[in-house]
C-alpha cells in the first residue's frame, strides 16, 4: 500500500526432537524400534499432515504471505543448502569436530546445545559421608565413580598440606589427587568438593584447568558403564540409591541436609540433562562480533537487544551442532576405514546421507576405499539459522542482492536461537548481518494469564475463534490486546469488540454508502461547509496518528485511531450533524457533504485493510475503486485551522445542547426555540446545528444580556418541618410573598399570623432563571467563555 514490492515468505523449520518425540509418542515406538528410513518417514508424514493444517488456517486468518516464497526446511532444496552452508564454514574453520563435554539428555540420547537447557529449582538431599578420612559433601553420590580428584580452597587450614597428596575413593579403592583451587567454597559442605567428570559446568572448569584424567561412568543411554564396577547397568537414580545403601551399612554415611538446587533439563522432555564427552561437531562462536552486528540491527522494542546481548556474553561453550538424532540434516561427512580420514562430498553432490551412500572417490589420503558415513545429523537450528540466506537466494554462491533483509519477526522466546544462530551463520557466510530491523513479538497467554498448556486446559484453537467471530475480529485482538513485545492475554470480549466495532462501521458505511454510494466524482475542492472542512481536517490527523503508529509497529495505537475517529468522531458527532443537510438540502452544501462522507469511509478502509483484510475489502469494494489492497495507503493533509477550531465548537454545542434535552427528558429531535451561542468568533454553519438540534440557532459575537431573576423558591422540609410544626404553611406563604431582594439576601424573621418567627437556618432558596430581552432561557456554559441560551417552546 506504500508503493514497495514486499516479499513476505513463509518457511516450515521442520526437523528436531519435538517431531520425533511426538512420533514416538504417537506410535508407541522409539527411535532405535524400526529403521532410520521407516523412522524418517513417519517424522516426514507427521510434519506434512501439520503443515497442511497450519496453512489452512494462516490462509484462513488472512496472513498476507507469499505462497510462492514458502520453503520446507526437511525438503532436499532446503537441506542442501544446510549442507553447503557445513562445508563452508568447515572449511574455514568455523565449525570443528571434538571430543568435549556437552549437555546431553539421556531420555533423548542426544547432545543439546545451551540454548536447550531449561532451568528448574527443587530440593535434594546433599550426603556428608568419609571419603578416606576427609568428609565430602555431594548431591550426586552416583557420580563417585567418575571421581578424579578432591579439591579443597588454598587457604583453608583445616586441609594445609593435603595439597598433591592422593585420597582413596570409598567403595571404589582407587586413587585420586587433591588439589588447591581458589574457586573451591569453604563454606559449602566440609570445604571439601570431589571433582567427576562431569557434575556440572564447574567440574568441566576444573577438569580443564587442572588436566584431570577423564573417567566416564554415566553412558549416552543414562546407565552406568562398566568403570562403576558392581553398579554398571544401573540407571543412575538406581545407582545413587544403591550406592547410599552400602555407605550406610559401612557405616561411611555421616548425614544428609536437604539442598535447594537449580537444575538443567532437557528443554523437550524435561529429563535431568548430563554433562557427558563425546565426540561431537562444534561452530565457533565469536560473542564480540555477534553483538557487533546486533547493535548495527535495529530492534523493535528497543530492549529487546539487551536479551541478545546478555546470551552472547555468557556464552562460554561453542555451539554444539551434532545431534544423535534421525530426522534432520545429515552431516555430510565419510570417515576412512583405514586411516580415519575425514572425507567430504563434492558441493555439487549436495545433498548426500553419508549412511546411505559412498563417496565418489578413493581416500585422498591412504587410497582406501571403504568408509563409514557420520551417523549424526544436525541440530535443527543449523537450517532455520540459515533461513534468511535462503530467502534472499543466496546458493552457495555470491552474496546475493537482496541481502540483507529488511526485516526478521520473530518471537522473543527464540532470541537465543533463531536470532543469535541467524546473526552468526550470517557473519560466518556473508560477512554482513542478516537483516536491518528485527521486530519481536510477545507470546499468547491463555484467558487466565498463563502460557498456553495442555496442562493447565486454557488452549484456545484458532479455529474456534475463526468459526464464531470470522477472521478480522480475531485479528483486532491481536492488534489491540499488548504493545508490540508484550506478552498478550487472549481475551474473548477484545474479540467480541472486535467484532461489534466491524458491525458498527457496517452500518456505517450503509449509510454513507446509501447517500453519497454514486458521489465519486466530486474533489476535494466541493468541500465548502464548517463541518465538512472540520471532519477532513480530523481525518487528516487521524491518518497521520494512524502511519506514525504504523511505522513504528504500534499496532494497537494504530487500531485505536482507528476506532476513535470512526465511532466517535465520524458516526457520533459528524453524520449526526450533517444527515438534516443531506436530507433537506440540495446543490453545493449537499456535494460538501456526499465527498466528505466518502472521502472518510474509503480512508477509513484504507487504513483498517492490513488490520481487517476481509472487512476492508468488502466494504470499499462498494465504493467501485478496485481492491483496497491494491489501493495507496492513504496521504491526506487537509488543513484549515479556523474550520478545525469552529468546528470543535459547532460539534460542542450540538451536544451539549443534546445533552440538555435529554437531562431534562425531552426526546432528542424535540423542537426547541431560539438558541444563541456567544462566542469569540462568527461561525457560519450552514445550518447544520439548526437541523441537528431542531431549533433555530444563530452565532452572535456579541455579549449575552442576560437578567437573572427570582422565579421560585425551594424550601428544605426537613428542617421547616421539626422546626415550625404547625405554622410550616404559614412560614412558606409568607417566604413566598417577601419582595425579590429578601429573597436573594436572605431574612432573619417573617411575619406569620402577626407573629415574628425566626427564619431557621437552611429553610429556602431561591430558585434563579436568566431572561433575554423579557423571555426566559436556560443557559448552557461552555468551554472558553462560550455561552448558549436556550429558548424552550412552552
Ligand atoms: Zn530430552
Ligand atoms: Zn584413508
Amino acid at each position: 500500500m506504500r508503493g514497495y514490492n514486499v516479499m513476505f515468505p513463509q518457511g516450515w523449520d521442520c526437523h528436531g526432537l519435538p517431531t520425533e518425540v511426538k512420533v514416538e509418542e504417537t506410535h508407541g515406538i522409539t527411535k532405535n524400534d524400526v529403521s532410520r528410513d521407516v523412522f524418517r518417514q513417519m517424522c516426514h508424514d507427521l510434519t506434512i499432515q501439520n503443515i497442511e493444517k497450519m496453512r489452512a488456517t494462516m490462509r484462513r486468518c488472512g496472513f498476507s504471505i507469499d505462497w510462492s516464497n514458502e520453503y520446507v526446511t526437511m525438503l532436499p532444496e532446503y537441506y542442501r543448502k544446510t549442507q553447503i552452508s557445513f562445508l563452508r564454514m568447515l572449511k574455514s574453520g568455523d565449525i570443528y569436530q571434538s571430543e568435549h563435554p556437552v549437555n546431553f539428555c539421556t531420555r533423548c540420547e542426544t547432545a543439546i546445545a545451551f540454548a536447550e537447557v531449561t532451568y528448574d529449582d527443587r530440593t535434594t538431599l546433599l550426603n556428608f559421608f568419609d571419603f578416606d578420612g576427609v568428609e565430602i559433601a555431594t548431591s550426586r553420590p552416583e557420580l563417585l565413580a567418575a571421581c578424579v580428584a578432591v579439591a579443597v580452597h588454598p587457604d583453608d587450614e583445616r586441609y594445609a598440606g593435603t595439597a598433591g597428596k592422593t585420597l582413596k575413593v570409598p567403595l571404589f579403592g582407587y586413587s585420586v589427587p587433591v588439589i588447591t583451587d581458589g574457586a573451591v567454597d569453604p563454606e559449602f559442605g566440609s570445604g571439601a568438593v570431589m571433582i567427576c567428570t562431569f557434575g556440572d559446568k564447574q567440574d568441566v572448569h576444573w577438569w580443564k584447568q587442572h588436566q584431570l584424567d577423564l573417567r566416564k561412568a554415566i553412558n549416552t543411554s543414562g546407565r552406568m558403564t562398566s568403570i562403576a564396577g558392581p553398579y554398571e547397568g544401573l540407571t543412575t537414580k538406581e545407582c545413587r540409591e544403591r550406592i547410599l545403601a552400602d555407605m550406610k551399612e559401612q557405616g561411611i554415611l555421616n548425614r544428609q541436609e536437604n539442598l535447594e538446587q537449580r537444575v538443567g533439563a532437557c528443554w523437550r522432555c524435561k529429563t535431568p540433562i548430563e554433562i557427558l564427552s563425546e565426540r561431537q561437531w562444534f561452530v565457533k562462536i565469536h560473542n564480540e562480533g555477534i553483538i557487533k552486528a546486533a547493535k548495527e540491527i535495529k530492534w523493535m522494542p528497543d530492549h529487546m537487544y539487551s536479551r541478545l546481548e546478555n546470551w552472547a556474553s555468557q556464552m562460554e561453550w561453542d555451539w554444539c551442532i551434532s545431534r544423535q538424532r534421525v530426522f534432520a540434516t545429515p552431516i555430510p561427512v565419510w570417515f576412512c576405514d583405514g586411516c580415519g580420514a575425514t572425507v567430504l562430498p563434492d558441493e555439487t553432490d549436495l545433498p548426500v546421507d553419508p549412511t546411505a551412500v559412498t563417496p565418489k572417490n578413493a581416500c585422498p589420503v591412504c587410497g582406501g576405499t571403504s568408509f563409514t558415513g557420520e551417523k549424526d545429523v544436525l541440530d535443527t537450528w543449523m537450517d532455520s539459522s540459515i533461513s534468511v540466506l535462503n530467502v534472499t537466494g543466496w546458493d552457495g554462491g555470491d552474496i546475493p542482492e537482496r541481502f540483507p533483509a529488511q526485516i526478521r519477526p520473530q518471537g522473543h522466546d527464540i532470541i537465543r536461537t533463531w536470532a543469535f544462530y541467524t546473526i552468526l551463520r550470517s557473519l560466518a557466510l556473508t560477512g554482513s548481518k542478516p537483516w536491518d530491523e528485527i521486530l519481536v513479538n510477545g507470546m499468547v497467554l491463555g484467558e487466565d494469564g498463563f502460557k498456553m498448556s495442555k496442562s493447565r486446559g486454557n488452549i484456545i484453537p484458532p479455529e474456534d475463534i475463526l468459526k464464531d467471530y470470522g477472521a478480522d475480529a480475531f485479528r483486532q485482538w491481536s492488534a489491540i490486546g499488548a504493545a508490540t513485545g508484550s506478552d498478550i492475554v487472549f481475551s474473548w470480549n477484545d474479540v467480541v469488540a472486535g467484532s461489534r466495532f466491524q458491525t458498527k462501521l457496517w452500518n456505517i458505511a450503509r449509510f454513507v454508502l446509501m447517500q453519497a454510494g454514486d458521489s465519486g466524482d466530486f474533489t476535494e475542492d466541493s468541500v465548502t461547509v464548517l463541518a465538512d472542512k472540520w471532519l477532513m481536517c480530523r481525518l487528516s490527523a487521524t491518518v497521520a496518528e494512524v502511519t506514525g503508529a504504523m511505522e513504528s509497529y504500534q499496532f494497537d495505537r494504530a487500531i485505536r485511531g482507528i476506532r476513535e475517529f470512526s465511532r466517535d468522531i465520524f458516526a457520533d458527532n459528524y453524520i449526526e450533524l450533517v444527515k438534516g443537510r443531506l436530507y433537506e438540502d440540495e446543490g453545493p452544501a449537499r456535494d460538501s457533504a456526499l465527498y466528505t462522507l466518502r472521502a472518510a469511509l474509503a480512508t477509513i478502509c484504507r487504513m483498517f485493510a492490513p488490520i481487517t483484510p476481509f472487512f476492508s475489502e468488502e466494504c470499499f469494494s462498494y465504493l467501485n475503486e478496485g481492491s483496497v489492497h491494491a489501493a495507496g495507503w492513504p496521504d491526506l493533509s487537509f488543513v484549515d485551522m479556523d474550520a478545525a477550531r469552529n468546528g470543535a465548537l459547532l460539534v460542542e454545542v450540538v451536544s451539549e445542547v443534546r445533552r440538555f434535552k435529554h437531562d431534562n427528558g425531552m426526546a432528542l429531535n424535540a423542537p426547541l426555540g431560539q438558541v444563541v451561542v456567544y462566542a469569540n468568533e462568527g461561525i457560519e454553519d450552514a445550518g447544520d446545528a439548526s437541523r441537528a438540534l431542531n431549533a433555530k440557532v444563530s452565532w452572535t459575537t456579541e455579549k449575552p444580556h442576560l437578567e437573572q431573576v427570582v422565579s421560585d423558591v425551594n424550601f428544605s422540609m426537613g428542617i421547616i418541618g421539626p422546626a415550625l410544626r404547625n405554622k410550616a404553611r404559614g412560614f412558606m406563604d409568607a417566604v413566598r410573598a417577601l419582595p425579590e431582594a429578601d429573597l436573594r439576601n436572605g431574612v432573619s424573621h417573617v411575619t406569620v399570623d402577626g407573629e415574628e418567627v425566626a427564619v431557621p437556618e437552611g429553610a429556602f432558596e431561591p430558585v434563579y432563571v436568566y431572561r433575554v430581552a423579557g423571555a426566559t432561557v436556560d443557559v448552557l456554559t461552555l468551554k472558553e467563555g462560550v455561552i448558549v441560551t436556550v429558548l424552550r417552546i412552552a
